[in-house]
């Protein structure tokens, strides 16, 4: 081992690549958490949230944690014990939002679809109009199987049994179309680590007005002190309540990260992540692979692919660490050993990452004897159509 670490090009399920500008800005000295400087910084980055989620909620923050506390603070915020809720389940993250809402003492109703294909809206209505939850949740991008759930029409759906829409958006958040207030989602998290391209350690989250309501119409506290929306908002909102000490140098980083989407702009950042998922699944279909996903429910961020017979995936994914400096993903669960994850997210979607991971692959299924023709024409031609 040496002492620092070697420049990888992360290609897998999160984290994903960070710009320079981001890790200068964590690198800066830090002031209090109430120094008048902070909280222009803090308004700043609420601001920018505020676009990214394509939202006008007041309460739009990053939560002092990862991905997985945005979705906890999501589900322990609006369920208390005897609550009702349906959940969407297809694919890991679905599973670890069941776990977090049967945990609130909720009843918990899961809908599921097979790991590989998107929900179906009928089941869900039908499960809505049954059980009358208090909320339906689910995942927008999940990164456990590359499928995309289209979210539009959800949130009148839900809102016409009179339950609130919480939306997983960590593997869609700043890479692929999500509008929060057009869809009528009420609470919606993310992780600054997939399409954002910051370092691992907030999740960005926003309440609609509706969830607000249900979070002051509660019959007891939140379970959970530190991810309690109506103690957090005291120091994100005109009090400054200090609630727990925030995490300077990340909040640093994130707002650097959301300036760099803002210069993009959002709508090229989104095309930008189409056009190189279109040229590296071009590419991976030109190699002679096949996709996990229908063609119309991939995910744009994380594509994943079969890997095909005889393989020895722990053996690829090491070579192309070692060789290639590259980390993508395996499979979680039943889809271990099955399907590689290949990540394209912020930072990391660029013509030049499709090309090198295209080639590794090719040259890292070479020395296990598959013999593929290179990806890479198929790919150029989608750059040049
Ligand atoms: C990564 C991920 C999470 C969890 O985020 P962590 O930052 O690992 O806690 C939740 N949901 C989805 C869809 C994810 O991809």
């Amino acid at each position: 081992m040496t002492s620092t670490s070697p420049t990888r090009i992360l290609l897998g399920p999160g984290p994903s690549p960070v710009d320079i500008r981001v890790l200068r800005a964590m690198s800066r000295p830090l002031v209090g958490h109430l120094d008048p400087l902070f909280l222009d910084i803090m308004d700043e980055v609420q601001e920018l949230l505020r676009y990214v989620f394509q939202t006008s909620n007041r309460l739009t923050i990053p939560i002092s944690g990862t991905g997985s506390a945005g979705m906890e603070a999501a589900l322990v915020n609006l369920l208390e014990p005897g609550d009702t809720a349906v959940v969407g389940i297809h694919g890991a993250f679905g599973e670890r939002m069941l776990d977090i809402a049967e945990r609130t003492g909720a009843r918990v109703v899961p809908v599921r679809a097979e790991w590989g294909h998107p929900l179906d809206l009928d089941e869900i209505e039908d499960a809505l109009r049954r059980e009358r939850p208090r909320l339906l949740a689910l995942v927008h991008a999940e990164t456990s199987t590359g499928v995309h759930q289209d979210l539009k029409n959800l949130g009148d759906l839900a809102h016409r049994y009179d339950a609130l829409l919480v939306v997983d958006a960590v593997t869609s958040l700043g890479g692929m179309p999500l509008f929060v207030d057009q869809y009528g989602i009420d609470v919606c998290y993310s992780g600054t680590q997939k399409c954002l391209s910051c370092p691992p350690g907030l999740a960005p989250i926003t309440f609609s007005e509706r969830a607000i309501q249900r979070l002051r119409a509660r019959g007891r506290k939140v379970q959970s002190w530190y991810l309690d929306m109506s103690l957090i908002e005291k120091y994100w909102g005109a009090e400054r309540h200090y609630h727990h000490t925030a995490p300077i140098s990340t909040i640093y980083a994130l707002r650097e990260a959301l300036r760099l989407v803002r210069e993009e702009g959002l709508e090229a950042r989104w095309r930008r992540h189409e056009l190189n998922h279109r040229a590296f699944v071009a590419g991976i279909e030109a190699m002679g692979l096949e996709m996990f996903v229908a063609r119309e429910h991939r995910l744009w961020s994380l594509n994943t692919v079969r890997i095909p017979e005889g393989v020895d995936d722990q053996r690829l994914r090491k070579d192309l660490l070692d060789h290639f400096n590259i980390e993508i993903g395996g499979g979680l669960g039943p889809l271990k050993g099955r399907i590689w994850r290949v990540g394209l997210m912020g930072a990391g979607s660029t013509p030049e990452n499709v090309m090198l991971v295209l080639e590794a692959l090719r040259e890292s299924l070479r020395v296990q004897g598959i013999h593929c023709p290179s990806g890479r024409e198929a790919a150029e031609r989608v750059y040049h159509a």
